[in-house]
């Protein structure tokens, strides 16, 4: 069921039961955080692994004293200045949240969403609530709810539709070692804006196995399609004489044959309006069935920092 009656979600998530919900990032799975059955239902549901923690979601900053505890003075600062918003803060857990929750970590992640009607059902649930992005694992978030059906129509009972996520990429993710801000994850808030509250952040966003935040992992956020990077549109589509080819471009590109599909971000290279765009342009892309999509990264400044964390991750690379 498609509704955007809050009721019937605090209804189903009351019984335990696994709905999608609206963010300002992306939608995500969401089940009661305070309840073991219903967070193991959302890893298998996301074929998620169990090493990979949940962000918390709560009502209000005040919130986190349920959750977290010995929390930094640059944490609450920024929890003042950002929330409700798309950041995440990796903090000290209190004991009795649930090791599926944090994957067995010490921290858990918490963040306040700036979505009205998440906002208006969290603050009336009994309980936070995990929700991780509204995709298999691995694969493109969702940022309608038109993507979580193709992804979990026979899965979940309730989608709760929020309209478009009006900023598209997931939250930033700001860690604190020895007090000091680190950051886990590039999101919708840039690091410049981080910086701008509290000093200089180290960004640890590595590529790792045995990852902090799987938001690092290296394939993830990928289409179905084939996708690979090319410093050459016209030079690249040449070399694909065969092959069904959509490009996905921060600006128009002139001169592209007109039997390639171009997914454009931003008509003006918006930055801003090319984060919101990018999962819809890539699920777009694999709706036409090509055999390819070629992208190539955008300036590496502001959101262009998380577009081409996101872009890095879904290419394959070709050996
Ligand atoms: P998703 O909601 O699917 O975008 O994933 C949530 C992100 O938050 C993942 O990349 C998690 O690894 C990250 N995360 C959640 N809890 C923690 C934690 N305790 N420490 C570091 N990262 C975390
Ligand atoms: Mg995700």
């Amino acid at each position: 069921m498609i509704t955007s009656d809050i009721n019937l979600a605090i209804e189903s998530l009351k019984k335990g039961n696994v709905i999608a919900i609206p963010t300002e990032t992306v939608y995500g799975l969401a089940g009661n955080a305070f309840e073991e059955s219903s967070v193991n239902k959302i890893f298998k549901i996301k074929n998620r692994p169990s090493f990979n923690p949940l962000i918390v979601h709560v009502p209000n900053p005040k919130y986190i004293n349920k959750i977290a505890q010995n929390i930094p003075k640059i944490a609450q600062k920024l929890s003042k200045h950002f929330w409700p918003g798309p950041l995440t803060l990796v903090l000290e857990k209190q004991k009795h949240i649930s090791d599926i929750v944090t994957a067995g970590k010490s921290t858990v992640a918490v963040r306040v969403p700036n979505h009205k009607l998440t906002l208006d059902l969290l603050s009336k649930l009994p309980f936070p609530l995990v929700a991780p992005s509204a995709n298999p694992f691995g694969f493109t978030s969702s940022t309608s709810a038109d993507h979580v059906i193709e992804y979990f129509a026979d899965k979940i009972d309730l989608i709760l539709d929020g309209g478009v996520s009006l900023k598209g990429i997931e939250s930033t993710i700001i860690g604190f070692e020895n007090d000091n801000a680190v950051l886990y994850r590039h999101g919708s808030i840039p690091i410049e804006e981080i910086e701008k509250i509290i000093g200089k952040v180290e960004i640890k966003n590595k590529n790792n196995l045995s990852p902090e935040a799987p938001g690092m992992l290296k394939r993830h956020y990928a289409p179905k399609t084939k996708i690979v990077f090319s410093n050459d549109f016209i030079k690249s589509i040449k070399s694909y004489p065969n092959k069904k080819i959509g490009i996905l471009c921060l600006k128009k590109i002139k001169k592209i044959p007109k039997s390639v599909h171009q997914e454009v971000l931003s008509s003006d290279g918006n930055l801003n309006e090319a984060a919101k765009n990018l999962y819809a342009s890539l699920h777009k892309l694999d709706r036409l069935n090509l055999d390819l999509i070629l992208t190539s990264i955008v300036p590496e400044y502001e959101l262009g920092r998380s577009i081409n964390d996101r872009l890095r991750r879904a290419v394959e690379v070709e050996n």
